[in-house]
């Protein structure tokens, strides 16, 4: 089975037990700014912390007004809320000073790896941040991996040992951006409920009929997919 085959078997596997998504369009830059709010935090204190940032500061601009403390301050149900105020401020402060205006749409039209080298130039941003503005702000086929779905895949047996998780994965999967939605929000929600770091429920796993870690089988977890 291909890396293809294999995702959209995933994909359709993880549908039937999650169901279908549904991804509102959202700009670039808020993508970004909501990106930022949810490292090492629940999904539920990042809506919090974002609904009061949008509260506060009717634009993103706004946010550069104040100072990190009293940003810290608005977004602090999302925790670790000074090191977040100092990394909005500085991606947004860097996207003003290199595009002349806070806006991400003049990406839309270069290549999906032109608009990642952009983006990963951001301080602060790195390919899981950049690659959830490309996909979900951008419309662009690029798979963000996050602690959750790399423990999934590489108990899978997806990813090979010693190689880079998005560089393998973005070649290997389709580009479809529906496709790497699915995956991307299902794969989080089976690492948190059932694909846990500790005690894995393979016997209510929608993945285990293919799964190495499952089988038993460890070897097949150095090899990983291939396009
Ligand atoms: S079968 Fe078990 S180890 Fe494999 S993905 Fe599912 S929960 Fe994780």
């Amino acid at each position: 089975m291909t890396g293809r085959g294999e995702a959209r078997w995933a994909r359709d596997r993880l549908v039937e037990r999650f169901g279908d998504v549904f991804v509102p369009a959202s700009d670039p830059v808020e993508t970004l700014v909501v990106t930022i709010l949810s490292q090492n935090t629940t999904d539920a204190n990042r809506d919090r912390a974002y609904q009061a940032f949008v509260a506060r500061f009717a634009r993103c601009e706004d946010a550069l007004g104040v100072d990190a403390k009293a940003l810290a301050g608005v977004i602090r149900t999302a925790g670790l809320q000074d090191q977040k105020a100092c990394a909005i401020q500085a991606a947004l402060q860097s996207i003003l000073a290199r595009a002349g205006r806070l806006t991400l749409d003049f990406l839309r039209p270069l290549s999906t790896e032109q608009a990642l080298s952009w983006l990963v130039a951001l301080p602060g941003v790195g390919d899981k941040t950049a690659g959830v503005v490309l996909l979900f702000g951008l419309d662009k086929p690029y798979f963000p991996i996050d602690t959750h779905i790399r423990r999934v895949l590489s108990r899978v047996g997806w990813l090979k040992a010693g190689t880079d998780p998005h560089r393998q994965m973005n070649t290997v999967l389709p580009h479809d951006v529906e496709l790497m939605r699915t995956l991307h929000l299902h794969l989080i929600r089976l690492g948190r409920t059932i694909c846990r770091p500790r005690r894995p429920d393979c016997f209510a796993c929608p993945l285990a009929e293919r799964c190495v870690y499952a089988s038993g089988d460890k070897t097949k977890q150095k090899e990983g997919i291939s396009r």
